[in-house]
């Protein structure tokens, strides 16, 4: 049980003073909604990616993954509508300067907006509401009036001229673009057959106005996402499979599935047939952490339009032609990253027996086994507890630790989620036996080293 509440500065510091998730670029004060993923950060978020994967792509037949390039040629994002309408709606505080998205202030008042309004609609609703709002950094209502502001981040890729802003090429947006144009090679190259999907994990980039609530809301983002493409009448059948899949991949990654709930989108852009959000309970309020869309033929039938491909399928059984619909499914790696360790984090215990302790589902443990030798300064326990770590770190990521007394190298391994401790003490040298702590249960049980390897087989899959 919290004897707290949790709140996401907890999380935050936590995931810094133990190597998770620096701020980019600190010491030169730090670069808005940027962070880097250190030493235990970037084993977690491995993990989380290959959770993802085995159950996208290895575990799937019909599913093949792709790795496309963050570059594409400009047009694509012409033919996708993100450089006409992918924006946000931002007014600018006119006490504090603080940018602000409008949609959000108005939700936060319990009022029904989101970033697909056109900005006359926006701003209705904004003025209608001005005076209930409050800036949340200085507390005034005094607001400039909401402007959509595009989030594609441009660049000078492959122009050599003072005015490349002109045509600029960008970081893309969303990784699915580079799915929707390699949909014809993976066609070509492998033996597929609708229905079936690609995914892909990988960064993508976005001017964010709004960039608070740490790993929530990044400027650079990576994403898993996974598009289906399907017979058009089988579009909303196939679209309840893939709900139901990706619901069931949260149960078997281990979350607790109290906090998460469906959220059903009311306002669609007009080419969708249904949007749904799954939403993760996080400590600063419930919120999306995947989306799992029926999009129509529209991406295809853009992206052939603009490019003068055909894009059309042709049934090799019926020989019937059609552009297929395409359902996705789409999470931030820093969003699970947030879910999984506001999942696992425990404090328990009182005054000095107070720890706090990651219960991260074992499968996504950066480090599986700590082992340490009873004491530092005797070298026949050192020499054998770095054996034992040799063997063991051979099948798994584990840490050698002789750093102060076993009660802080347990307390500093509750805190990065190692399920398992192993320590060699004087016993060892005759009985060859080592005792393993258990994270969860603080449990200790004498293991032969004959027996070590098998018996954290059997644990580390429990
Ligand atoms: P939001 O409404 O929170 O801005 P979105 O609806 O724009 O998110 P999508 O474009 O559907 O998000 O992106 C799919 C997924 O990518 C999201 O569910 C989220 O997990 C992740 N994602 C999107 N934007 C960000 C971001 N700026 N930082 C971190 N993750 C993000």
């Amino acid at each position: 049980m919290l004897e707290q509440k949790l709140t996401l500065e907890m999380i935050e510091s936590l995931c810094k003073r133990r190597g998770f998730v620096y701020p980019s670029s600190e010491i030169y004060g730090g670069f808005a909604a940027v962070y880097d993923y250190g030493p235990y950060g970037v084993l977690l978020a491995n993990n989380i990616k290959a959770a993802w994967w085995k159950a996208m792509v290895q575990l799937r037949q019909d599913i093949v993954g792709l790795d496309s390039a963050i570059f594409m040629h400009p047009k694509t994002w012409i033919a996708s509508g993100h450089v006409g309408g992918f924006a946000d709606p931002m007014s600018e505080c006119k006490e504090c300067h603080s940018r602000l998205r409008v949609d959000h202030l108005l939700e936060a008042i319990d009022v029904v907006a989101d970033e697909k309004m056109s900005e006359d609609e926006i701003n209705a609703l904004f003025d209608a509401h001005k005076s209930e709002i409050h800036c949340p950094k200085c507390g005034n209502s005094n607001f400039t009036e909401a402007k959509k502001f595009n989030m594609l981040v441009k660049s000078n890729l492959g122009q050599f001229t003072e005015n490349w802003n002109a045509d600029p090429s960008y970081l893309r947006g969303e990784t699915c673009q580079g799915i929707y144009l390699n949909y014809k090679n993976v066609l070509n190259s492998c033996r597929v057959k609708v229905p079936f999907g690609i995914a892909q994990i990988g960064k993508a980039f976005r001017n964010e106005i709004t960039a608070r609530q740490f790993i929530f809301r990044t400027r650079e983002l990576e994403q898993m996402e996974m598009q289906y493409f399907v017979h058009p009448d089988r579009e909303m059948e196939e679209y309840e499979r893939l709900r139901e899949y990706r619901w069931n991949y949260y149960r078997d990654l281990g979350i607790d599935m109290n906090k998460l709930k469906w959220h059903k989108h009311e306002n669609l852009v007009f080419y969708a047939k249904e949007a749904y959000d799954i939403e993760y309970a996080f400590p600063f309020g419930t919120k999306e952490l995947e989306g799992i869309h029926a999009r129509g033929n529209y991406d295809l039938t853009q992206h052939g339009t603009h490019s003068g491909v055909d894009m059309t399928y042709l049934d090799p059984k019926s020989n019937e032609k059609y552009i297929p619909h395409i359902i996705e499914s789409s999470v931030g790696v820093g969003r699970s990253f947030l879910m999984v360790i506001s999942d696992s984090y425990r404090e328990e215990g009182e005054d000095h027996d107070k720890r706090v302790v990651l219960k991260f589902p074992k499968h996504l443990a950066p480090i599986k086994v700590a082992v340490f030798p009873l004491l530092k300064n005797k070298p026949e326990l050192v020499s054998r507890a770095k054996e034992v770590f040799q063997e063991l770190q051979k099948q798994w990521m584990c840490e050698f630790d002789d750093n102060g007394n076993v009660g802080k190298r347990y307390r500093r391994q509750d805190e990065i989620g190692t399920p398992y401790c192993v320590t060699v003490d004087f016993d060892t040298l005759t009985d060859h036996a080592v005792t393993v702590r258990d994270r969860d249960t603080m449990q200790q049980e004498r293991v032969p080293l004959s027996q070590l390897q098998n018996y954290l087989t059997a644990h580390l899959s429990a």
